[in-house]
């Protein structure tokens, strides 16, 4: 059985029909002409165990507000995506009332219904959102990388989020069944699990997800040692992308060092709805790969797995040096885009949980399992409630515990309109966790009210913990001068003691010549997307007036 669109169409039933004809091979296209017909349908589907991506509703149906249809058939399918297709006689009417509902998440995109063959601007936006479904919701049909493992796996777990994280279809089989099976015969005796059958089919039972890293994306010392890169880049999150591409499409050798997947924090965002020319949202993973493809066009290598341990800095002209486990780099000019992680609860029974229902940030691939269960999301700031968004299409309730007394001065407002929307997601203010355990995977957690000092147990099957910000600076030596969290200072906010001839260094410019920093690891910086990206691009003017300063 195919996923299935459902068309809502009471009005232009043949039209619609046959405009998402040419999805027909893939999906099942079901078209109804009414609110109750497409929630009867919708059941159906899941009653035999199908799924449905996507309602494509009309904007007038016959005794319902298109948006109270959507929350009817939400609670058939939550997963499914939501598009209004207006027809163009009702659209001046209909649009200006409908914009309010799309800005609070009550549907995903309204669009015109085409007038004519080949529409392909409509065309796109449903194809994002099949896409987009496909990647955060359906069991992917193409498995490039398999694993095999059995019941709550922290280490399995953490290889399925890299992969997803880096664009790589991959599906967890049980070691009895059909694909385990065969996995594990070839993979010889003595193999323990999780087993990974690699893209090259090499089959191994790596010990951390950075050796499935190092197998999919090679180490440093394939580069020549001897050999000296313009620019090398620390981290691969916005910033890093973007140095990376303006670096190398402007002709400058380059090499990116990332310690885990391409993408940084925002590529474990299930969807950034507030970064320049995406109307409809992209998620983290997409945008970081486009990226990634973007800057290997022009030239970039990547080196994926790999956390730069330390940077020797480069006297009287000689390049800096960066060391790895896997080697060391010699660049003329260093970019520090190593970003921010979360901070650590700190309560041992469920640190000792990570990755077995206890996850730091939003774990888009852990989703999927907290259908029908209750989980919990620890923070207030915007990821947290993208996480907890994301989570209620697949878990019974979602819970955010927050230590404030509520999410406004914390999360973006859109945000906020989104949760108080979506019937699955309450807020606990003043709490915070306390403690937690379960048998092989988390299973209770205790929650103290900070005003009564009250403690309380729940079930809990997931807990997100999306907490404040660290920078990630360990590694760099102490002649790149810090603030007193650790943030690298660059440019006016140096100390003037570090000042030449009474001027600052250039604005991303830190205490090392000829080491920048860009993105949330800089003292000062935004915390979003398009301010890393912007500062990733804007330092590459930099790295070229260091290499020639005549230029
Ligand atoms: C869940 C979530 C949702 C978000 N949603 C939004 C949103 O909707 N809109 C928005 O504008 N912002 C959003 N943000 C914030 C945004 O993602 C960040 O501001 C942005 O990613 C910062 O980019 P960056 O490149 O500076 O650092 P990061 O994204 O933190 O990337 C740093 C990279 O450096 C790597 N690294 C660290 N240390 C080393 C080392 N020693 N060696 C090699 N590599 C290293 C890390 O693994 C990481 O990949 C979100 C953040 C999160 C967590």
């Amino acid at each position: 059985m195919n996923p299935a669109i459902v068309l809502v169409a009471p009005e232009h039933a043949d039209g619609l029909t046959d405009e998402f004809g040419r999805y027909a091979r893939d999906y099942d296209v079901l078209t109804t002409t009414s609110v109750e017909e497409a929630e009867e349908v919708a059941r159906g589907v899941v009653a035999e165990g199908g799924q449905v991506v996507m309602f494509v509703s009309e904007s007038q149906l016959p005794g319902y507000h298109v948006l109270e249809a959507f929350a009817r058939w939400r609670t058939v399918v939550p997963t499914a995506r939501r598009l209004v297709a207006a027809h163009w006689s009702h659209f001046l009417a209909d649009a200006p009332a409908l914009r309010g509902g799309l800005a609070k998440g009550k549907y995903d995109a309204f669009l015109l219904m085409p007038r004519g063959v080949r529409d392909e601007e409509f065309h796109t936006a449903v194809c994002e959102m099949l896409s987009d479904w496909g990647s955060t919701v359906a069991t992917p049909e193409v498995d490039t990388v398999r694993i095999v493992s059995s019941g709550p796996d922290a280490l399995a777990q953490g290889i399925r989020d890299f992969l997803d994280r880096m664009g790589m279809p991959n599906r967890t089989y049980s070691p009895d069944s059909e694909q385990g099976r065969d996995v594990l015969a070839r993979a010889g005796a003595g193999a323990t699990l999780p087993v990974v059958e690699a893209v090259d089919r090499e089959i191994f039972s790596p010990t951390s997800v950075r050796e499935v890293a190092i197998r999919a994306f090679g180490t440093p010392t394939d580069i020549d040692l001897d050999a000296v890169v313009d620019v090398a880049v620390v981290g691969a999150g916005p910033a890093g992308l973007a140095a990376a591409v303006y670096a190398s499409s402007e002709g400058l050798s380059t090499v990116v060092l990332e310690a885990e997947a391409v993408g940084g924090q925002a590529g474990t965002s299930s969807m950034i709805r507030n970064y320049l020319g995406f109307p409809r949202g992209i998620s983290g993973m997409r945008l970081a790969q486009r990226a990634r493809n973007q800057a290997i066009r022009f030239g970039t290598r990547f080196f994926t797995g790999w956390s730069v341990k330390g940077l020797v800095v480069g006297e009287g002209g000689e390049p800096h040096l960066l060391d790895t486990d896997g080697g060391q780099v010699r660049a003329r000019a260093v970019v520090v885009s190593t970003g921010v992680t979360y901070r650590k609860l700190g309560v041992p029974g469920i640190e000792a949980l990570v990755g077995v229902g206890v996850f730091y940030g939003s774990a888009m691939s852990a989703a999927r399992e907290t259908e029908g269960y209750d989980v919990f999301v620890v923070g207030g700031g915007n990821s947290a409630g993208q996480a907890a968004i994301h989570l209620s299409r697949f878990a019974r309730s979602v819970t955010i515990v927050v230590r404030r007394e509520g999410l406004e001065p914390t999360m973006s407002s859109y945000l906020i309109g989104e949760i108080s929307y979506n019937p699955r997601i309450s807020v606990l203010p003043c709490s915070e966790v306390v403690d937690g355990g379960g048998n092989g995977r988390l299973e209770w957690i205790r929650v103290r009210d900070t005003s009564t000092t009250e403690e309380s147990t729940h079930e809990c099957r997931g807990l997100f913990l999306l907490l404040g910000a660290e920078p990630h600076c360990d590694w760099l030596p102490a002649s790149v001068a810090r603030d007193e969290r650790g943030f690298v200072l660059t440019g006016r906010d140096i100390p003037t003691r570090f000042w030449a001839d009474g001027l600052p260094p250039a604005n991303l410019e830190t205490t090392v010549p000829g080491v920048f920093a860009a993105g949330d690891i800089r003292a000062g910086s935004m915390k979003r997307v398009a301010a890393a990206s912007g500062e990733g691009a804007s330092v590459v003017p930099l790295v070229h007036t260091w290499l020639d300063p005549t230029s």
